[in-house]
């Protein structure tokens, strides 16, 4: 009797943490990252859907919760990321994050402004004809500081070489008769950031025979977005 009481608590002794722990640290290592014949089976369309799935979970507070540990170990001998983006330097529009998704599944590029150059283009050539991404998402973001800057016209060292990449987008964007053209009209920030994320797009496509000749082929898609900070819903413009 004793013996048998003495051997339940036992069993219970290491039920019970193993409980506990799971409770509390409910880790689902299903969400491992793409392998070559996952990434094969994406197209441009599906490819957007699961972003588009991602951010849906971001904003309703219901993200993956992944053991990175276990995907960085499943990674390292490979990646197959399904989709690439091109976001803001701002700290609070991180791709992974927003669209929840974890480690090996995208391909990343962040620059203040969200604006393409010659390395971004090898950048994206490699991750889509070598590497076989389906998407390039080249995303906005509500409140920029960069495009703020861009309206007000600020120079400074490096920053306003950067800046001029942003001005064909603030010289397109109208306002009303009566409205200011700079920072303090935040219809026309925002107006600018759309503006700047879609002519991006228009820019990759006539500065890049690869990637041009890809979305021509069916086999990518390059789309402008806008992350709106407050809600973390993207919208895929
Ligand atoms: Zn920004």
């Amino acid at each position: 009797m004793t013996h048998r009481f003495f051997s339940t608590s036992i069993a219970l002794l290491f039920l019970v943490p193993t409980l506990v722990f799971a409770a509390e640290l409910p880790t689902d290592r299903s969400y491992i990252t793409f392998d070559a014949a996952k990434q094969d089976a994406m197209t441009p369309a599906s490819a957007i859907e699961k972003l588009k799935a991602g951010n849906r979970r971001f904003v309703e507070g219901d993200a993956h919760n992944r053991d990175l540990r276990a995907q960085a170990e499943s990674t390292a001998s490979g990646q197959y990321p399904f989709a690439v983006v091109l976001s803001c330097l701002d700290s609070r529009s991180a791709p992974e994050i927003i669209f929840d998704q974890g480690v090996g599944d995208l391909f990343v590029a962040r620059v203040a402004g969200n604006v393409i150059n010659d390395d971004m283009l090898g950048s994206f050539e490699f991750a889509t004809k070598v590497a076989g991404s389906k998407v390039i998402v080249i995303m906005g973001h509500s409140a920029c500081g960069a495009v703020m800057g861009a309206c007000d016209g600020v120079e400074m060292g490096h920053l306003t070489g950067l800046l001029d990449k942003i001005m064909p987008a603030v010289d397109a964007t109208p306002v009303a008769a009566d409205a200011a053209r700079n920072a303090t009209n935040r219809k026309f920030v925002e107006a600018v950031t759309e503006a700047n994320a879609k002519m991006q797009v228009a820019d990759v496509l006539r500065r890049s025979p690869i990637l041009k000749a890809l979305v021509d082929q069916g086999d990518l898609l390059v789309v402008p977005a806008m992350h709106d900070l407050s809600t973390g819903e993207v919208t895929f413009l």
